[in-house]
């Protein structure tokens, strides 16, 4: 069904929809147009497409990430739907299934458990295959992605040595790079005139220097709250991994260094280097209600040095007043 999609002229860009960062060379160099649903749900009107997929039949303790998909597939205009349905989230499966339903197009991709290098190799050469582009043309634009992820770094490296790039700024640049909002060279420009804007200031002075760990926040002002706290994020973990930072030569070792999609000692790996070198004072683990990744959480706060706050998201939607009171009294807790 998908390769029918694939060949039909007519509707040429496709629009690709995705439910998490997967090797998005592929479809750019197919000449097509990525989208990531995450970040049309979070930009859009997420409560919307929240209320779509449970009027549909979506259960309450479902994750609103899924319910926010699903919602932004039916309501944009999409071709087809990439679902990561190995690596990223339990209920993909079942979202793919029911976008099938609703007639959407969707192609598996998998980023296996074990992280195996030919299992991964293999999945990138089909997904190759079915977007008919030569991996030659793949690495191209890799090469042309690099560019930019190099000057995300950058960025990165001015909000936690320099301090210069609030932990929101830092957070949608990072986010956004997974798709580089359909459009690289739109965005490259943006980038540039950020970067150059960002130089020019005065250093942020705040009391606190955070860590923001786990799967971006469903809650709209949570940095914004943060800063008023006098405490700014300096790593954001999830987000700089959908950046690929490590900009590696190879494809397969890009998507295999890429810690997301594997196991959370993996995740731990990336992080404890990261705490130390931004010269942490405390870490913040988001977790989604209703997702599997809280289990996770036990392990992040076993082996984490740190004081950790485990702050949970619900709807989308500005921070509750409990959670508030919970961050002023974490960061007091810090202060003496
Ligand atoms: S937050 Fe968890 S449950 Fe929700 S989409 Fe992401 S991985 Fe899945």
């Amino acid at each position: 069904m998908t390769d029918q999609l694939i060949n039909q002229s007519t509707s040429y860009p496709l629009k690709i929809g995705f439910t998490t960062s997967f090797p998005v060379e592929i479809i750019f160099a197919a000449g097509h147009i990525p989208i990531d649903l995450n970040n049309i749900f979070i930009t859009g009107n997420a409560q919307k497409f929240v209320e779509i997929a449970e009027y549909k039949g979506f259960p309450r303790n479902i994750c609103s990430w899924i319910k926010g998909m699903f919602g932004v597939a039916l309501e944009t205009d999409i071709d087809a739907v990439i679902g990561i349905v190995e690596g990223d989230c339990s209920n993909t499966h079942s979202l793919m299934e029911t976008l099938e339903d609703e007639k959407i197009k969707v192609i598996p991709f998998s980023f296996n458990f074990g992280r195996n290098r030919e299992k991964l190799e293999k999945e990138i050469k089909e997904l190759e295959k079915r977007f008919a582009v030569s991996h030659q043309a793949v690495l191209k634009t890799k090469n042309m992605l690099d560019k930019i992820r190099r000057k995300l770094i950058i960025l990165d490296e001015i909000t936690y040595r320099e301090n210069k790039i609030t932990g929101l700024e830092n957070h949608l640049w990072l986010v956004n790079s997974s798709d580089f909002e359909g459009n690289p060279k739109k965005f490259e420009k943006r980038l540039d005139k950020f970067l150059s804007e960002a130089k020019s200031r005065k250093p942020i002075k705040t009391e606190f220097r955070l860590g923001f760990l786990g799967v971006p926040p469903i809650i709209t002002d949570l940095y914004d709250f943060l800063l008023e706290q006098n405490a700014n994020v300096v790593f954001n973990e999830i987000q700089r991994q959908f950046s690929m930072p490590y900009l590696e030569k190879d494809i397969v070792t890009q998507y295999l260094r890429y810690t997301y999609p594997y196991s959370v000692n993996h995740r731990l790996q990336d992080i404890l280097v990261e705490i130390k070198k931004r010269k942490l004072d405390a870490v913040l683990s988001y977790t989604q209600s209703f997702c599997h990744r809280q289990i996770d959480n036990i392990l992040l706060k076993k082996y984490i040095d740190l004081p950790i706050l485990t702050i949970e998201g619900d709807q989308p939607g500005k921070l509750d007043a409990r959670t508030k009171l919970r961050i002023e009294s974490f960061l007091d807790m810090l202060r003496y």
